[in-house]
Order: C-alpha cells, then structure tokens, then sequence
C-alpha cells in the first residue's frame, strides 16, 4: 500500500534567466550578466536578491577530459597526461633529493 494523505506546496519561487550570449568567451559572458543585472535593477523594482552563477570544472589541458586521479595522484584520462605526471613527480624528486 502507497502512503496517500499528501499534498503538493510550492515553495522557492525564482526566476531564472539564461543570456543568449554573442561570445564563447565565459569571463565576457559573466560581465554581460551582471550588465543585464545591472539593467533589470534599474526598470525592475521588487528585487531582493540575485545572483550569477556558473560551474567550473577542472579538467586535463591536453584532453579536455577529467583528470579522475588514482590514489597516487596519476590521472587516469590520457597518456599525455601521465607522461606529465611522471615528468613532474620526477622532477619533484629530483628537487628533493638536492635539498
Ligand atoms: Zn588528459
């Protein structure tokens, strides 16, 4: 049997606004957005808050893809990118080692 005594409330009541941006360039892009902001707070009263927001993501300069590194600190997307991590861990050693 399914529990039926249940209501819907609506509750966080917001709008969310998504640009049609001109440029691929995100930090141009996060300007454009507190412009646009800067607009609506200035034809639009009643606003209480507001916030831009965007995700980062780290990801490998030589594939784009996620790192994902194992327990060692090895990433885990490309070959490249292990050769990196060999080379500087190598490097790290070696400035270790001099000390
Ligand atoms: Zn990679």
């Amino acid at each position: 049997m399914e529990y039926t005594n249940i209501k819907k409330i609506t509750k966080n009541v917001v709008i969310i606004l998504e640009p049609d941006f001109w440029d691929d360039d995100t930090d141009k892009q996060i300007k454009e957005c507190h412009s646009i902001i800067r607009d609506i707070r200035r034809h639009v009263d009643g606003i209480k808050y507001y916030e831009v927001s965007w995700d980062d993501e780290i990801v490998c300069c030589l594939c784009l893809g996620t790192p994902d590194p194992d327990e060692t600190g090895m990433p885990q997307c490309c070959l490249e990118a292990q050769d990196f991590f060999l080379s500087e861990s190598k490097k790290q050693d070696e400035e270790e080692a001099g000390n």
